[in-house]
């Protein structure tokens, strides 16, 4: 048996992993670090993944693949088996769904063009919001937005999300996201991300696989849930990200049955941004249920 080596970075750190059952592989592939709306650097994840004994690790910023290369030499140099990653941000049926790309070749033009265009359409949308927040009497929010950031098209609703919680003296961000941000909220400026089948035919065409990032986050009814799942698979998509930090015991359970019927894979992530914001610290992730296959036992072939 071998690792399969489709476009996949840091290929030889992995070979420690094909002696363990990979159920019991400890993997965190999805966080977020400042290069997106985290607040760590990448040495920071990768120091703080190492610390809890992750045994498979990806940064998986928003639209962006600046970290990469950090998150990469940060991996490497603590025997870290790594993997590139990346959130894509995309519109499906007038919503938002987050696909994760993981173990994709970092230069591959497709992807770098596809996810610069997303990126492109950020300050524009900030903009959008900060007007219409500015018409319930918050004002400011682009500018405080800015100054947090290091480059503007990182600029997301977290950004202004903080700078509402200092400002309102809200102590939990997902509060301000109920009030201000989320659906019918005034800071709500609907958006056309990618489409699902780019964002899956980037990662495909730069050699990774795709993962349907935390699929209990999405609001949808259970006919609209079975299109999403089915048109993802039939685009090429190999997991749901069954154990994520940002779900219920009940919904890994849940969406772990849920992979298996669709014949589709497991992946795992605690969608870490920041440890005063998140439920869970990196690593922190439930194991995968025993009734679908975890997403990295692809990387081990028989021949
Ligand atoms: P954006 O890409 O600008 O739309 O921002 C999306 C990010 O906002 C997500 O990746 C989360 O980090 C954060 N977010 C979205 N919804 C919520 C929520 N309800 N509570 C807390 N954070 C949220
Ligand atoms: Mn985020
Ligand atoms: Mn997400
Ligand atoms: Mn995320």
């Amino acid at each position: 048996m071998r690792l399969h080596p489709r476009g996949y970075q840091g290929l030889k750190d992995l070979e420690p992993l094909f002696h363990s059952d990979p159920w019991r592989v400890r993997a965190d592939l999805h966080c977020h670090s400042y290069h997106s709306d985290g607040l760590c650097s990448p040495q920071q994840l990768t120091a703080k993944a190492k610390a809890q004994a992750v045994e498979l690790f990806a940064l998986t910023d928003h639209d962006s693949l600046k970290g990469q290369q950090e998150a990469r030499e940060a991996a490497e140099s603590v025997q870290l088996p790594w993997l590139s990653g990346v959130e894509i941000s995309v519109t499906w049926a007038g919503q938002t769904i987050h696909i994760v790309g993981l173990g994709f070749d970092p230069e591959h033009p497709l992807l770098v063009a596809g996810l610069a265009r997303i990126r492109s359409q950020r300050l524009a949308r900030a903009q959008a919001i900060d007007q219409s927040l500015a018409k319930v009497g918050l004002e400011g929010a682009l500018d405080a937005a800015l100054s947090q950031v290091r480059d503007i098209e990182q600029i997301s609703r977290t950004h202004i999300a903080r700078w509402i919680a200092a400002r309102c003296g809200f102590s939990d961000l997902r509060e301000v996201f109920a009030r201000y941000l989320c659906d019918g909220k005034p800071g709500d400026v609907p958006q056309r991300w990618a489409s699902l089948r780019d964002s899956t035919g980037w990662i495909q065409a730069a050699g990774g696989v795709a993962v349907l990032a935390h699929p209990a986050r999405y609001r949808l009814s259970p006919l609209l849930q079975h299109c999403l799942i089915e048109e993802f698979r039939e685009a090429g998509g190999l997991a749901l990200e069954t154990a994520s930090g940002s779900h219920a015991l009940r919904e890994v359970l849940h969406f772990s049955r849920f992979a298996s019927q669709y014949q589709l894979r497991a992946s795992a992530g605690s969608d870490f941004h920041a440890e005063q914001e998140s439920r869970r610290g990196l690593g922190e992730v439930p194991m995968i249920a025993d009734v679908v296959e975890p997403l990295w036992s692809k990387w081990y072939v028989s021949h």
